[in-house]
Formats: C-alpha cells, structure tokens, sequence
C-alpha cells in the first residue's frame, strides 16, 4: 500500500490541457489571477506525461482533441497512482449531457460546459482544490491508519446488532484467517477460527458484553490450517441507540503473539528453572499458597512430596559439576514422566489440568511435587511409591553409569500444617526420616516427629543396641488395696537409661519401638524381666503380689506375644494368675477377631488381664462386656478432678459402679492427693496407685516398700 503524501506546494499547481491555444491562454490567466501556478499541455498525450512530470494538483481537461482525447486522457492519469486523488475538471462543448456522464465514467470530479464564465471557473477550481486537500487528507490519515494497523498488526471489524451483519477489515481479516473477499460474515464467522479451548469463554465473554452492555477485552487463540496458532486480542465496546438498545458491537482485533511470547519468555525467567525447566521456587510457593485457599474451600487434602537425591554432593563433586547438571536434568525428565503416569492411576483426571501435579526444583538436588485434590493423605504414599519404582537407580551419563536413590519425604495438608511454611518444614524431616530408613523410601512426615526427627530416627538404631547393651531398666510402682492400705500389686514401667541422656521415660521411645518394630524384642525384655523379679521377691520371702506388665497397643495380634509370655512363664515360680497384662482400649479398636483370640489365649495361660486408660478413648461399654477383662484402671486424667470436678465425679461414680456390676476390679491411677485418695475410697474403688503412696521405684527400693506390706 503506497501511502499518498502531501507534496506540500506553497501555491497550488494547475494543469490545462487544451489544443485551443487561445483558450489555453485565457484559462491560464484566469487561474493565475485566482492564485495559481499552471502549466499547459496541448494534447491528451502530453497531458499525461506532464502530469506524470509535474504532478498537478488540479487539471482541467478538454475533452475534443486530436490524437488521445479529454477522456481517455482522464482515465490514464486516474489510474496512474499518483493521479487517484487529483482533481479533475472536463471542459465539455454546450449542454453536452452525454460528455458529461462520460467525463464522470472516466473519473473526473466535476465539469464545466463551454463557454464559461472565468471568474466563476476560479472560484470553482479553488472550491475543488479545497475538496481536493480534504479529500487527500482524509486519505493520507485512512492509508497511514492501515499502515499503523498493518505494522500493529491490528483490525477492526463491527456487528450490526439488529441485522447480525458483519463488517471485517481487509487486516482483521487476515488476522482472523477469514476469506476477505466472502460476503454475508456473520459473528459465528468471526469466532469460527479460535480454538476450541477458547471457544466456550470467547463467546460467553462477548454475549455477556453485550448483555451488560459492556466493553469487554478478551484473548483467545486463532487456529490457521496448516497448524499456525496466533494470540488474538480483542477489544469491543457496544454501541447504543436513543432507546438504550444496542445497535452496534465495534471492536479491534489485535495479533499479539508476538508480545505473548515475550511475556512468556519473561515470566519463564522469573518462574522457572533454567537448568530443568522445571518450575521454580517463586512459582512454587504461588502455587502452594492457591492449593492451601482451594483445599481449604474444598475441605481436601494435599501433598508435598519433597524429593532429594542420596549423596548427590558427592557426586557432583567427585565427577563434576557438568555431571551433576546431566544428572539434575534426566532427574527432572524422570520426575515429571512417571508423574504423569502415576497421577492418572491415583486420582481422577482433571480435565481442566489446573489440578495437575505440580513440580519444582527448588534447588541444589530437592524437587518437590504438589498433588492437590487427594480424598485422603493416603494416595500420596501411592504415588510416591510408583515415583520410586519408576526412577532409575543408575543414569547414563556422557558414558559414566551414574547410580542415585531418591528419599521422599511427604508432608499433607492439613495435617501436617495449614501454612506454606509449616508445610515445606515439616516435609524436610520427614524426608531425613526417609533417608535413615534405607534407600529409595518414602516416609510421612508426623506430628509426634516434629522436632529432632533426625536425632529420633536415629533412635531406632539406638533401641536395638540399648536391648544388647542392656540398658532398660524395669521400675515398679506399688499398687495399693485401698481396704486396708496393703500392697498387693506392682505395676513394671520400663525406663532407658541412657549413656549420654540419663533417664529417658517411655513416651520418648515406646511410639518409636512400636513403629519399628523393636517392640516386639523390648515386650519380650520387659516379661522376662518382670517375671524374673517377681520370683526373686518370692524367693526373698516378700509377701506375695501381684506384677502388671504393659502391652504396647500396636498391633497386638501381629505380634507373637503369647510365645514370648508362654517363654517367661518357664521359669516362674508363682502362680500365673499373679502376672496382669495391661492393654489399651486402641488395641481392641482394630482387628476385633483376632484381638479377641490373643485375649482368649492369654487368659487360657492364666494370666488376668487389665483395660488401661479407661476414660480416655472411646471408652465403650461394649469393650468391657465382650473382652475378658478382669480390671479396669481409671485413667489419671479423671482421678485428677474427682474431687472438684462434677461431671468427673459423675463418670467415676458411674464406672465404679457399671464395672463392678460386670464383676471387674477398679484400679485408680495416679493419685496424687488425699483428697483423691480419700474419694477413691469413699465410692468403692479397688485398689489404687499413684505419686500419694509411691511413684514407680527401682527393684530394691520397691522391696523395702514391700517389706514395710502398707502405707
Ligand atoms: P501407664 O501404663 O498409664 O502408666 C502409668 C504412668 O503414670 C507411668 O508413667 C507412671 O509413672 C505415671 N504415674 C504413676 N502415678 C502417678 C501420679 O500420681 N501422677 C502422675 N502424674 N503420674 C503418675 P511412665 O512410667 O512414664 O509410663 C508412661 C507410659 O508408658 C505408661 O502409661 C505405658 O503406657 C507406657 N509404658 C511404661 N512401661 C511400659 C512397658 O514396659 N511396655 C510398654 N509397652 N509400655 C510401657
Ligand atoms: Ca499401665
Ligand atoms: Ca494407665
């Protein structure tokens, strides 16, 4: 598109184009007393090269002339590029109507029959060179407006809402991918192009606009065939009649590819990894912050999966920093391939993908993946295990079998944190505890490991070498028959008495025994060695008593506990009906059957058998009627506001009552007062313990107690 510039003369420049001479003359002088500069040609011919030449701005033209004639004269300048614009005047013979209408054919302005008056032919010439200048103008701002849209890459196109016809520039066309030359364009040809994932909010995004009667910018993507996608901008507004009714929808398209690919490139520096590709932590923490207000409004859980590469260090610094980049990158590669495959067997697809799992390096070796919208905490281990099963141990790289484990750690909301930052700490040591448990695991994080978790996973290692280096020790605290104040029973508390920590109680490290394992061997421990001492007191001539052992409430019926307690039993040398094991009523909550087989086994050895903590868990009557207890003990905790406390006071009235009702005997723990002691008494508890008489003492201390018999 040639843009039509102002040549800018001072004094306008005017053609005559005559073979009259004479009248060539005339017209000449005329136009110069109006103000102009003229030149003459004296044939059709001629007047074309000097207009070519010259560039006139206004050319008046005979029409009879010999060899090309006023017409075709016309013509010829008119399609010259440089003549769109002039303005043209035929001189034509007398009331000639028919040269008139040719005249206009061939492109002249406007005509003037002979003979005429040469003042008025002035003032007519200055009239059309004003329309001309205006004309140009509106011309020059039209082509450079294109120009500008053209190199902006923008169109314009506009709705006639009454009719729905449809108005599209050449440019929007093109940036559309319409067919320019098509006629009947319709809005539905307008949103034909885009993508179909843009095409549900495009539309919606214009019908709202003129339902509002707003304007509205949007943003969709075009597809062109062959494959070509372009961003699209759209700006439009409606436009309203008298009544308030829209009449018009006027808008811009805008190609912004361009633009949209710098952006991206900006925001990909500022988001992510430019070794992985993978997001970073900025990106991350964003993303963490939307998963906690989504999981929040949708009462759901995530995960934080934190991933950290075994002695990646070493390896970067043994083989190289170029090294450990190829290992990062096939790492990242690995991550986010079974990711994808792992995430579409546990959990439903999002077909939004904004619930995608998402994975960042958060630098040095950790990745971290967050899977949002889990039902429960427990599909996270699900993936994590697939993750594990589906990274290679041993990479290739430049030649050089490169082997590396990957320690998960797993943090979930809202668990374990409803704060971004609660959450990424707590995923650390969770990781460290996965780290410490072997090669290539996962491992949850948990509350009860919040602090220290290293130095407490550390810990099991310790347990199995305190069990070989014989450090626990039993403690025994009398158990009194509130009748008459007489001791009849011990109960065995074990304790850790540790090298560098001296005395470690067991809350510290029975959970973690139980979650290791190790239990098993200390159960074993604590029966032989409270059956042992309780037939060295016997043998002592102690008065006879009878010893409560505790059994960790995990997974009783796993265990092979009515070995180890037939074993102890060997060696005893009194009756087993002395020998009470203490269980916790979580025992009984899981695997009922085979709980109730232990039970049943156990008081087919004799042994009696007492429900511990009673008051604190669900405390279900149910579990007193139909599992063998002989004794249930009152948690401490209720023996604490017995004596102020009314509603405790209720409920240790009521269970007294009820568990003497279903024969059981009442043991109160943990009295502390005499006040207490006096309550436990007055309502017909059993027996009782507590700091009031004695707190868990070593063997030798305890023999004095019992040789003393009372209180
Ligand atoms: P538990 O079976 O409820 O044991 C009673 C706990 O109350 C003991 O704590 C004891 O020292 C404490 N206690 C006794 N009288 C009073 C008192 O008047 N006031 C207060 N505030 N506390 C009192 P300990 O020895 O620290 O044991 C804690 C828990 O560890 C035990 O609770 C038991 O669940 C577990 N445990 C202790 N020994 C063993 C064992 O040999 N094996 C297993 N599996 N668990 C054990
Ligand atoms: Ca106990
Ligand atoms: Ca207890």
């Amino acid at each position: 598109m040639t843009i039509y510039t102002d040549t800018k003369r001072n004094t306008p420049l005017a053609m005559v184009v005559d073979d009259d001479r004479a009248l060539r003359k005339i017209m000449t002088s005329a136009l110069k007393r109006s103000g102009l500069d003229v030149i003459e040609a004296d044939n059709g011919t001629r007047g074309v090269e000097q207009f070519n030449a010259e560039r006139p701005d206004i050319v008046l033209m005979d029409v009879v002339m010999p060899g090309m004639d006023g017409f075709e004269a016309c013509r010829q300048i008119r399609q010259s590029p440089e003549g769109k614009y002039v303005q043209i005047l035929m001189v034509t013979g007398v009331e000639d109507i028919e040269a008139a209408e040719k005249a206009f054919e061939a492109g002249a302005n406007d005509f003037v029959a002979k003979p005429f008056n040469l003042t008025m032919m002035g003032q007519r010439v200055q009239y059309m060179l004003r329309a001309g200048q205006a004309f140009r103008e509106l011309h020059i701002s039209r082509s450079r407006l294109a120009k500008t849209q053209e190199l902006a890459r923008i169109g314009n196109w506009q709705v006639d809402l009454k009719t729905g016809q449809f108005h599209c520039s050449k440019e929007a066309c093109q940036l559309l991918g319409l067919d320019q030359g098509a006629r009947n364009l319709t809005i539905d040809h307008f949103l034909g192009p885009i993508v179909p994932e843009d095409k549900n909010q495009a539309t919606e995004d214009i019908e709202t606009a003129l339902r509002e009667k707003k304007s509205t910018t949007i943003e969709y993507r075009i597809h062109f065939p062959g494959g070509l996608q372009t961003h699209i901008l759209n700006k439009s507004e409606t436009i309203f009649d008298e009544q308030n009714q829209p009449v018009l929808m006027i808008g811009i398209v805008q190609d912004v590819t361009q633009l949209k690919k710098a952006e991206e490139e900006i925001r990909f520096l500022a988001f992510y990894d430019g070794l992985t590709g993978l997001a970073n932590r900025s990106l991350f923490m964003d993303r963490l912050d939307r998963a906690i207000a989504d999981s929040t409004r949708k009462k759901k859980h995530f995960a934080l999966l934190f991933l950290d590469l075994d002695h990646f260090k070493r390896i970067n610094d043994t083989l190289g920093h170029y090294i450990g980049v190829l290992l990062l990158k096939k790492v990242a590669q690995s991550i986010s391939s079974s990711i994808r495959i792992t995430d579409s067997v546990a959990r439903m697809k999002d077909p939004s993908g904004q619930n995608d799992p998402f994975i960042a390096r958060l630098g040095g070796d950790e990745f971290i993946v967050l899977i949002t919208d889990l039902e429960t905490s427990g599909y996270a281990a699900l993936i994590a295990r697939r993750l594990l099963k589906a990274a290679p141990c041993v990479h290739r790289l430049e030649g050089i079998d490169v082997s590396i484990n990957t320690s998960i750690g797993i943090s979930v909301f809202p668990e374990d944190g409803t704060q971004a930052d609660t959450l990424l700490k707590n995923a650390d040591p969770a990781m460290y505890h996965a780290k410490n448990m072997g090669r290539n695991t996962y491992q949850y994080f948990k509350n009860s490991m919040n602090k220290a978790a290293l130095e407490r996973f550390s810990m099991d290692r310790d347990l199995k070498k305190a069990l070989i280096k014989k450090e626990f020790v039993l403690y025994y605290q009398p158990q009194l028959r509130l009748s008459d104040e007489k001791i009849v029973g011990a109960e065995a508390l074990i304790r850790w008495n540790h090298p560098r920590k001296g005395m470690v109680p067991p809350d510290h490290f029975i959970p973690i025994a139980e979650e290791s394992g190790i239990i098993l061997d200390i159960n074993q421990w604590v029966f032989h060695t409270a059956c042992q001492q309780a037939t060295a007191w016997v043998e002592k001539n102690l008065p006879p008593i009878s010893v409560a052992i505790n059994l960790s409430g995990y997974k009783l019926a796993s265990q092979n506990i009515i070995q180890t307690i037939e074993d102890a039993l060997q060696s005893i040398n009194f009756a087993t009906k002395n020998i009470e094991v203490e269980i916790t009523e979580n025992i009984l909550m899981r695997d009922t059957k085979a709980t109730t087989s232990v039970l049943d086994k156990i008081k087919n050895l004799g042994l009696k058998i007492a429900l511990d903590d009673f008051g604190t868990g669900y405390s279900s009557l149910s579990y007193l009627t139909s599992f063998p207890f002989d004794t249930i003990k009152i948690d401490r905790s209720f023996v604490k506001g017995c004596v102020s406390n009314e509603k405790n006071i209720v409920i240790i009235k009521a269970i007294i009552a009820m568990g003497h009702s279903l024969g059981k005997k009442i043991v109160a723990e943990g009295i502390e007062t005499r006040e207490q002691y006096h309550f436990m008494k007055q309502y017909g508890c059993d027996e009782a313990q507590g700091y009031y008489f004695s707190p868990p003492v070593p063997e030798e201390e305890f023999a004095v107690l019992l040789c003393k018999g009372h209180f």
